[in-house]
């Protein structure tokens, strides 16, 4: 007999799909990575292609296997953690995509989004899925696919179409696709169709009719994780191991980092960044443009989370790196920065592409402030990786606004959260601590979390949080003069950036 020793996590990105095995102490056995074309139909309009995912995502995961020498039956569960909201629509007999996924950057669900309003129901969204009226979302997706080709519609209606996002398709594929395959998604996933009603985690038969979408081709809402499995992956000879846990890859995120009470918090310093805070029970609709989201269920046990994003961050980093010419990597950003003692009054503020959440100006534009003639490269570098913990500052205090929970802990991920100088500004502004966890993949540690807690692998949260372990902790040193010294000077900065572009 052999002894199921490890889990496996499915993470499917934008860029590509990894397979990572886990063992009992949440150290990383293997992993395979592949990625995928990325189409451009226009300008604006991004597409995959649904069944290149589906081969990658059984590629990888047996050349993990292989080059671990195990086999599917040494896996105890797999979990899968993926790029949210994009939408996949597939025959239901043939198992074929009658559309090229359609992204969660696509643009083109832009007409879709500005009828719903005109017609005045953004609030009506946003009270009932938490979400903004935007084209990240799935169900203006949905609407024009079916939209896009009269037999598509002629297909919905007889009840011959599925949809889901990328968590559904994968998990639909691996437990049999034709040959019984489970249609599935968790509440994570779900929160962000714009079809789930946040309240009573429900498609929302309102929402479902604006937006002419018929129920029959949604999937079945599940927990993220829990004592029951979703299915088993089916191979040539055998039943293999259940499929047991799902989350969205942000969500993922905050549970791969063991954010599981109220007030406890993960940001994502990548090319942008992507700050969630676990707000339990309580479903705090924003004030500040936030989003509500599910973080995660656990059977019927939800914790909710809000959401926000920062669209410029790493990119600024990577901008000094290609246009100004400033170093040749972007690492080398912290012992440039490192070469002076502070950035020397100079203040950046990297609204390349305007200020979002909380300021929220599309005619904002990117600034330095404060130069002097003793300004150089370096004081230009620090502030520019200053300004990456400013704006998570601002995300940060209006959450904490919105939801009246005080940030606890912040844990940290992402390629730039190994910037040390950066890490150890974020703890000095925000005044808490910052970890950073050994594990860099937090994504799919949270879908092998998922799962593994559904099997029994791993008895509860509490054993989670045993086993994540941490790299390092960045604690406050600033003295208060000084960073309320910061936020005054990066506010300034802030209101000189605004209102920059003029209408003609
Ligand atoms: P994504 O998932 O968005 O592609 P990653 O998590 O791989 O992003 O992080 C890449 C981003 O992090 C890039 O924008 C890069 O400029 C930034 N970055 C990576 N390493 C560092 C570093 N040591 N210091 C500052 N920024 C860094």
């Amino acid at each position: 007999m052999t002894v199921e020793k490890y889990i496996g996590a499915i993470d499917q990105g934008t860029t590509g799909t990894r397979f990572m095995i886990f063992d009992k102490y949440s150290n990383l056995v293997n992993s395979c990575y592949k990625e995928h074309k990325q189409i451009f139909p226009r300008p604006g309009w991004v597409e995959h292609d649904a069944m290149e995912i589906w081969r990658n995502t059984e590629f990888v995961l047996h050349k993990a296997l292989q080059g671990a020498k195990l086999s599917l039956t040494d896996l105890k569960a797999v979990g899968i953690t993926n790029q949210r909201e994009t939408t996949v629509i597939w025959d239901k007999k043939s198992g074929i995509p009658i559309h090229n996924a359609v992204v969660w950057q696509c643009t083109r669900t832009s007409e879709i989004c500005e009828s719903l309003k005109k017609e005045s129901l953004e609030e009506e969204i946003k009270s009932r899925t938490g979400l903004v009226t935007a084209t990240y979302f799935s169900g203006p997706k949905i609407q024009w696919i079916l939209d896009s080709r009269e037999r598509f519609r002629l297909k919905a209606t007889k009840n011959e179409l599925l949809f889901g996002n990328i968590d559904t398709w994968i998990i639909w594929n691996l437990t049999g696709g034709i040959d019984g395959g489970v249609h599935i998604t968790d509440y994570s996933n779900a929160s962000r169709t714009m079809l789930m009603n946040i309240k009573t985690l429900e498609w929302d038969d309102e929402l479902l009719e604006i937006l002419k979408i018929p129920q029959s081709i949604l999937p079945e809402i599940r927990p993220s994780s829990d004592s029951e499995i979703y299915g088993y992956i089916s191979n040539a000879n055998d039943n293999g191991p259940p499929v047991s846990g799902d989350l969205g890859d942000q969500q993922a995120a905050l549970f791969g980092q063991t954010c599981f009470e109220s007030g406890n918090a993960k940001n994502t310093y990548g090319t942008g960044n992507f700050l969630l805070m676990n707000t339990g029970n309580n479903m705090v609709q924003s004030k500040s443009g936030l989003i509500t989201t599910v973080g995660y269920g656990i059977g019927k046990k939800i914790s909710y989370a809000l959401e926000g994003s920062i669209a410029v961050s790493g990119a600024a980093i990577q901008w000094l790196r290609d246009q100004l010419n400033f170093f040749e990597k972007t690492e080398e950003s912290e012992e440039l920065a490192s070469s002076v003692t502070d950035n020397g009054g100079v203040y950046f503020v990297p609204a390349f592409v305007g200020l979002f959440s909380p300021h929220w100006d599309v005619t904002a534009r990117g600034t330095v402030l404060g130069l002097t003639r003793g300004s150089d490269k370096a004081h230009i570098t620090r502030a520019v990786l200053e300004s990456i913990a400013f704006q998570s500052y601002d995300v940060f205090r209006a959450m904490e606004v919105d939801s009246k929970v005080q940030l606890t802990s912040l844990r940290v991920d992402g390629g730039a959260s190994k910037n040390n100088l950066l890490m150890q500004f974020q703890a000095d502004i925000l005044g808490i601590e910052c970890v950073r966890p050994k594990i860099e993949e937090t994504t799919a540690l949270g879908a092998a979390f998922a799962a593994g807690l559904a099997v029994g692998f791993w008895k509860d949260l509490n054993e989670l949080k045993e086993k994540w372990a941490i790299d390092r902790v960045f604690s406050p040193k600033m003295e208060e003069k000084e960073r309320t010294n910061h936020l005054h000077y990066w506010n300034k900065a802030i209101q000189k950036a605004k209102a920059w572009i003029e209408s003609s």
